[in-house]
């Protein structure tokens, strides 16, 4: 969900900016998917008349037979390139494209662009660093013949802050996997595109956004451009959640909200410790509740079901707190909330689309990552954006209601909190001015489109993968 939104919300901004454009979104939502996703594209198209939506074929495989999400999606875009291709010529039969953008997921779609001669360009979702980090991860590769993951040691990447081995990305850590060839084959295609989009802007990520433009990430070839065109924030909903109307009651700046994006869900255990925290803690929460994961892989694609909060919460926990504590069950209006004047601090799971609506709502943050970028994502927060402070977790990966209070703690009252708030105040602003008249994003997104326009089409239309 997170890169097909921001995918979208790039398609707004460019029709926004150039009304004669059409964007035509290529996807793909296979039959195993329950999620939202078929819902987002139908509200996108019925309130975005600028955006369609192409959808390809179902790939028939058994996902249950893939060890990793991450090899269920390869597969599924490897698979899906004769209709890449037939869909691309369909669409030029009857006007020009521009531009391929592409997911950097779908990285083997690049032949088929290379034969109809089509300029590809990347929309990478994540930021500048974990960029910096990819493009440097061939380097890498070729020094070591260790496993992340049982390396043990602080790596050195240029334009970012030392990152220990096993928190880089989860399908690079094992290089004996099929995750991590295909996963460095991503790493090594990206510089061959045309330019690389990415959702982030230049004052949030200068050291690594410098060590990319300067091609010392790259040390063995040219770095293509990058455009800077964000931050690109899905706008709010209606408003009427319940939780909105119960944080107009609460004090300015006085909850702390939790939220671990579209997949994040804790083992029970692990919710009875948030809830001890929140509850010494003593401060006003709202916090996303979910079902724990299951643990029969056959579940993996069903949605979760509702969580019993009076079985997985402490007894008499929502009675004690209900003053000044709100449940939300699955999911939350995120963007509202994190706008609204009552929230005071998010503690996040580190996903580049919830750090980028904390910054733009200039909410600071606890960082509590769990899969995906998002330990990688901790540390450039902490150590390079002095935006978050981090969770701690004890041995076995548990984070223990002793941590949860103190960090709750210090990011709403401590001296540690008070400077990551001021470093989210100033980022707040200065991602207004990068995306306003004369501002680094709008600047990038003109470049953008003005090597679109070289191309010197009689009409334009973007295709985004
Ligand atoms: N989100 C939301 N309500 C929820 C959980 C998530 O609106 O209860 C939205 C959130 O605002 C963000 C997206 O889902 O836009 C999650 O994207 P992110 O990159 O943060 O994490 P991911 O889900 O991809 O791990």
């Amino acid at each position: 969900m997170g890169h097909l939104i921001s995918m979208v919300e790039l398609g707004k901004l460019i029709t926004k900016h150039h009304p004669s454009y059409s964007i035509i979104v290529l996807t793909l939502i296979p039959s195993f998917n329950t999620g939202t996703i078929a819902a987002y594209v139908r509200h996108v198209s019925a309130t975005s008349p600028t955006i369609t939506f192409h959808h390809l074929p179902d790939i028939p495989l058994d996902p249950l037979s893939f060890p990793t999400i991450e090899a269920i999606v390869f597969e599924l875009i490897r698979c899906s390139n004769p209709n890449v291709d037939r869909a691309l010529q369909t669409i030029s039969s009857s006007s020009n494209i521009t531009a391929f953008v592409i997911d950097m997921f779908c990285t083997s779609a690049i032949s088929v662009a290379d034969n109809l001669n089509l300029p590809v360009y990347y929309f990478f979702t994540s930021g500048a660093c974990f960029l910096a980090q990819l493009l440097y991860m061939p380097t890498l590769d070729k020094t070591t013949t260790k496993s992340l993951k049982d390396m043990n040691t602080l790596i050195h990447s240029p334009g970012l802050p030392l990152i220990p081995s096993s928190d880089i990305v989860v399908p690079l850590l094992d290089r004996t996997s099929t995750d991590y060839s295909d996963f460095l084959e991503i790493c090594k295609q990206l510089p061959k595109s045309i330019g690389i989009i990415i959702n982030t802007f230049d004052s949030l990520e200068p050291k690594a956004i410098k060590a990319i433009n300067d091609g010392v990430c790259v040390p063995d070839r040219p770095t293509p451009p990058i455009y800077c065109v964000g931050p690109l924030v899905a706008s709010g909903g209606d408003g009427s959640h319940e939780c909105l109307s119960w944080l107009d009651l609460q004090p300015s700046g006085s909850v702390v909200y939790l939220c671990f994006g579209s997949g994040g869900a804790f083992s029970s255990e692990q919710l009875k410790e948030i809830a001890k925290g929140l509850e010494m803690s003593g401060f006003r929460f709202l916090w996303v509740v979910r079902s724990p994961p299951s643990t029969k892989k056959e579940d993996r694609f069903l949605p979760p079901p509702e969580p019993d909060l009076d079985v997985l919460l402490p007894e008499g926990f929502l009675e004690r707190t209900k003053d000044r504590g709100f449940v939300v069950k699955k999911w939350a209006p995120q963007v509202d909330v994190l706008r609204h004047k009552s929230v005071g601090g998010f503690v996040t799971h580190c996903g580049w689309n919830s750090i980028l609506e904390a910054v733009c709502a200039g909410v600071p943050m606890v960082a509590w990552p769990l899969y995906a970028e998002q330990k990688f994502n901790k540390v450039v927060l902490r150590d390079d954006m002095k935006l978050a402070l981090a969770m701690d977790e004890s041995e076995g990966g548990m984070v223990t209601a002793i941590e949860v209070e103190k960090r709750v703690r210090q990011l709403m009252e401590g001296d540690e909190g008070k400077v990551v708030r001021e470093v989210v105040t100033t980022r707040k602003k200065e991602a207004e001015m990068a995306l306003s008249d004369g501002g680094s994003s709008r600047a990038a997104l003109s470049k953008l489109l003005g090597k679109f326009i070289i191309k010197h089409h009689p009409s334009y239309s973007i295709t985004v993968l």
